[in-house]
């Protein structure tokens, strides 16, 4: 590649999907003065980047067309798939590079990258790990996977996004598999959450109140999850201090609280008996994190 192209590759960025984190991504490159082309399924979306100086295409083709780099970030892949995979687009993207920031699951990861590869098509897969409004600042959080001299070309545009960017392999699945990872203990951690305030306000207490120590109790977790990462890895799940006869006592009082105030305790319950399956296999007198090696045995 010639210098005035390898200039004009990393200068110019094409954004796919202008929903909320589409927006942030093109504004972000906006901001970090590289040439913006960008497009939406449904028109009008683009208006504020369009003022801000962003070139807003008339179609994904053409929008592609534009830079070596396209960047897809729409609610899932089926979505990216009905973009991409229209004869038009995927004849534009041949030899230009993909990255998909849209989360979906690892083998739909997978079936994207092998769909591009069959058309020519180079391709990274991504997984964007924090808020909109983190985009384009340091507390931003991105995850990459896929080939790494492709990573390594790209990234210098993907760092106007602001934050930290990791690469986690070759492995197209990678970024997908973290990303569900993380997610499975931020939703089940929200549907606590919500749970938790349906059963303090029948108790009179209120969200305001409990905040504090809500935060006290979000505070226990990180060096939590440093400290069983081993135990997890290795096997070795010291239920010293706190084994799983006595969270599941723990786990029971809630379930009764709520029932008595005619609050669904489902997510508990599931909890609960995850934890007394593990019990029922013995291992009672080992620390929470068994339940993780119990479950995998399926
Ligand atoms: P959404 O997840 O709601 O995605 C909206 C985008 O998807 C719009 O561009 C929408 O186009 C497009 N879309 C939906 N269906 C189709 C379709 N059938 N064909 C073409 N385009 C379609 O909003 P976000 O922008 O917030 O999220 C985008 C991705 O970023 C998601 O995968 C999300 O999980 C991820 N993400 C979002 C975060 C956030 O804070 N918002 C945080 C981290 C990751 P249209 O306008 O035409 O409907």
């Amino acid at each position: 590649m010639s210098s005035a192209s390898m200039h004009s590759e990393q200068s110019s960025v094409t954004v796919l999907g202008l929903g909320p984190m589409g927006r942030a991504l093109a504004g972000a490159f906006l901001d970090a003065g590289l040439r913006t082309t960008v497009w939406n399924r449904t028109p009008g979306r683009d208006r504020e980047l369009v003022g801000r100086g962003a070139v807003g295409a008339r179609s994904a083709e053409e929008a592609v067309a534009a830079s070596g780099l396209t960047v897809v970030c729409v609610v899932n892949y089926d979505a990216a798939d009905a973009i991409l995979r229209r004869d038009a687009v995927a004849g534009a993207l041949k030899g230009r590079t993909v990255v998909n920031l849209t989360a979906d699951t690892p083998n739909r990861a997978r079936d994207a990258a092998d769909w591009a590869a069959g058309h020519g098509i180079r391709y990274l897969d991504g997984a964007i790990m924090t808020p909109t409004t983190t985009i384009g600042t340091p507390a931003a959080v991105f995850l990459h996977c896929g080939p790494a001299e492709l990573y390594r070309e790209h990234r210098p545009v993907l760092d106007a996004l602001g934050g930290t960017h990791t690469h986690l392999g070759e492995e197209i699945g990678r970024a997908a598999a973290y990303d569900i990872a993380l997610l499975d203990i931020f939703w089940t951690a929200m549907a606590g959450y919500a749970h938790a305030l349906a059963v303090a306000r029948a108790e009179g207490v209120t969200a305001r109140e409990l905040a504090p120590f809500a935060k006290g109790i979000g505070a226990i977790l990180p060096p939590l999850f440093e400290e069983t990462a081993a135990e997890a890895d290795d096997g070795s799940f010291s239920g010293e201090g706190n084994p799983l006869t006595s969270a599941v006592s723990s786990m029971a009082h809630i379930v009764h609280t709520s029932e008595a105030h005619g609050i669904d305790a489902g997510v508990m319950r599931a909890a609960e008996g995850m934890a007394r399956r593990a019990i029922g296999r013995g291992h009672g007198a080992d620390g929470f994190i068994r339940i993780a090696e119990v479950l995998g045995r399926g």
